[in-house]
């Protein structure tokens, strides 16, 4: 084992349940009296002054203090909602977003919708009565499209600010700029005890509240030793009440692999329930978190990085801290952008050992050595402006009349070659004109809540009259990759399913057949089962699918449908991912721009065929760079949807043969 033995007889012994305060105790107290237990309850009267007196305010708080939860609540009780103003508060993920507004209008009694409402993209839970709003960074970027001094907003909450997403970042240098003349807007910057000196300094020396915290000591174990199937470790170590962070991926297999080894101890071991929380989880799955642990049981969370300060689950104990994180990286040369695992910053480490700290003195276990701890992880993580594409957040601020994004106030800038190749890019996708200015098509791309590409790919059904298919397919992709599902112990089978759904061309057609006969079995939670298909995942689908649906109107294209040919269709995703292009040569692909070396995912339906041209939607690095969802393509459509993109030079074979495949699918094949 990896524990020093001394350790692990104190760490085998530790067997009482969540002490202290109990879930039954928590229960029997009322709502009010929670709130009133906060640590930021009693400097309840202090927080209201020093937001009267200021109009931007950083405050500080551990995790689980009562930020979120408490300020908003506060806010209305002090008056701020008056006249139908509205309070938003802004959060990185949706799930935190989903779930505090759950828990506000809980406390509050009202139903969420009412007066707490939120907003994250596809789905809006907000009514003319919410004056209580959440929403996610990203939604409030997007409503300055709409209202581009917040008018309707008495105090606008830019909340777990340390996260420093992209959204984030714009969002201060847009609210900083709109506080200047909105003397009545009050702007409070949130934050776990991280980096607030820096939010105070970009704020013109706006005053830090600190909410002193309340935690209690928590013991730090290393290992002695690296580690390198830390999955396997994660299981031999869940003890009681505990949270582990992993990798979206790795949850589900990490939780059915927990609830195998319970069967097989069986009454050995008291009752443990096995929890997953991520971001795409369903909501009623996510509530289950919160529920308190019955007497006697056990409750072990298994998370990603969401846990670490967005959502406070009461009773940890123990935290097991595998130490990685998937993070995006960007390559601003290639333009080219991919999710990669790397070990967490050390700030983040200590937020997530904090988890354990705060009922009771707890213990984290790193599943990685001290000597890896002090050399191989960053002091804090590179704020995600600085390690993405920026395409998205261009075309918005152009929308917004910026044109200058050189000198915008940006509080960390993002490297000026990733500002120019988004603008290359835009540009090339005809969302910019050569002087930089946005075009009628670029503002029609705006108006979509996706990425400029995927917006380009919807605009261009339009010429290729296959909207209806090729809105599906957007849908579709939207939904991350949970559409089938391949249970352990049903692979043959999962795999089987998955087979007969193949059609020729590739994945986003495949997408676009499992929805279709989703469709024709009236939306059947048991088709879905019988045919590994992930019903939640699909469900999601059509909601994005809908949302998308009732934005054609506004950009004004037609729905319609190509009925069964897949050319116009691959023209179109063409029209908005030629960016990216992959050409086939030895051993497996080549990039077209770039010349880099690309393989097909094994999970593509074209894994086997090895067309000619592909183009893929994603790239995700693993143990190589590989393709997620690919589309065949000829090279020809290359220049019909990107003349100024691409020489016929650079598309020529070097083999003089003609395209393997004939030209395009006849509606048979397409099924
Ligand atoms: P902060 O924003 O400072 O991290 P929060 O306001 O999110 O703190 O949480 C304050 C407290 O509210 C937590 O300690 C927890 O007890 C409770 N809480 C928050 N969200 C939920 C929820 N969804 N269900 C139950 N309790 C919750
Ligand atoms: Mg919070």
């Amino acid at each position: 084992l990896i524990l020093e033995e001394d350790e692990m007889i104190d760490f085998v012994s530790t067997d009482q349940d969540t002490p202290a305060l109990s879930q039954a105790e928590l229960k029997k107290q009322s709502m009010q009296e929670v709130r009133r237990s906060l640590p930021i309850f009693p400097y309840r009267e202090d927080l209201l002054a020093a937001i009267h007196e200021h109009q931007i305010l950083v405050i500080e708080g551990e995790t689980g203090s009562g930020k979120t939860t408490q300020i908003p609540q506060y806010l209305l009780e002090d008056g701020y909602t008056k006249g139908g103003m509205k309070i938003g508060c802004t959060q990185p993920r949706r799930v935190a977003a989903m779930s505090v507004a759950a828990r506000v209008a809980e406390e509050m009694s009202v139903k969420l919708g009412n007066e707490v409402g939120y907003s994250i993209r596809f789905e809006d839970c907000t009514s003319e009565r919410t004056v209580l709003k959440y929403m996610t960074d990203g939604m409030l970027l997007r409503e300055f499209l709409t209202e581009p001094d917040l008018a309707s907003y008495s105090v606008i909450i830019i909340d777990e600010a340390h996260e420093r997403t992209l959204h984030t970042d714009i969002l201060f240098g847009l609210i900083k700029d709109i506080a200047r003349f909105r003397s009545d807007l009050k702007v409070l910057v949130a934050s776990a005890t991280l980096d607030t000196e820096r939010f105070s300094c970009f704020f013109d020396d706006a005053p830090v509240f600190r909410i002193p915290g309340r935690r209690f000591p928590v013991d730090i174990y290393y290992t002695k030793n690296k580690i390198y199937c830390y999955k396997e470790q994660v299981l031999i170590m869940h003890p009681s009440s505990c949270c582990t962070f992993v990798l979206q991926e790795e949850i589900e297999a990490c939780c059915e692999l927990l609830q195998e080894r319970c069967r097989r101890l069986g009454s050995k071991i008291a009752e443990l329930l096995v929890l997953p929380i991520y971001a795409n989880l369903p909501s009623d799955m996510q509530a289950k978190i919160f529920n308190p642990t019955p007497p006697g049981a056990r409750k072990v969370v298994v998370a990603t990085n969401i846990a670490e300060t967005s959502l406070t689950i009461d009773g940890i104990i123990y935290v097991i801290d595998p130490g990685f994180c998937k993070q995006k990286s960007y390559n601003a040369r290639t333009g080219m952008e991919s999710l990669i695992v790397t070990p967490c910053s050390r700030a983040s480490a200590n937020q997530r050992a904090g988890r354990a700290g705060r009922v009771a003195a707890g213990k984290c276990f790193r599943l990685y050595t001290a000597w890896a701890f002090k050399h191989e992880m960053e002091e804090t993580t590179v704020p995600e402006i600085q390690r993405t594409n920026l395409g998205n957040v261009v075309l918005l601020l152009k929308s917004l009349g910026i044109n200058d994004l050189i000198h915008f106030d940006f509080m960390d800038p993002p490297p000026h070659e990733t500002l120019v190749l988004a603008l290359e890019q835009l540009y090339a996708l005809g969302a910019l004109n050569h002087l930089g200015e946005l075009t009628k098509l670029g503002r029609r791309m705006a108006e979509l809540p996706v990425d400029p590409m995927l917006s380009k790919m919807i605009l261009a059904s339009e010429q290729y009259k296959c909207s209806e298919e090729v809105l599906t397919i957007a849908a579709m992709l939207s939904v991350n990759n949970s559409i089938f599902y391949r249970p352990k112990d049903k692979v043959v089978h999962a795999d089987n399913a998955r087979m007969n759904f193949v059609v020729p061309g590739g994945d986003h057609l495949v997408l676009l057949n499992v929805y279709t006969q989703w469709v024709e079995s009236g939306y059947s939670t048991q088709w879905c089962y019988e045919n590994f298909i992930q019903f939640r995942s699909m469900r999601r689908a059509r909601d994005v699918r809908d949302q998308l649906e009732g934005l054609m109107d506004r950009i004004e294209v037609e729905v319609v449908s190509s009925q069964g040919d897949s050319i116009p269709i691959r023209k179109a995703v063409t029209a908005g991912y030629f960016y990216h292009t992959a050409r086939l040569s030895k051993g497996g692909y080549k990039t077209v721009k770039h010349q880099q070396t690309v393989y097909v995912h094994p999970n593509s339906s074209l894994f086997e065929e090895q067309p000619r041209w592909l183009i893929y939607h994603e790239l995700v690095f693993t143990t190589k760079e590989f393709m997620r969802q690919v589309i065949e393509i000829e090279s020809g459509w290359l220049l019909e949807v990107a003349p100024h993109y691409y020489k016929s030079k650079e598309l020529e074979d070097s083999s003089s043969k003609k395209m393997p495949r004939k030209q395009g699918k006849t509606k048979e094949e397409l099924g």
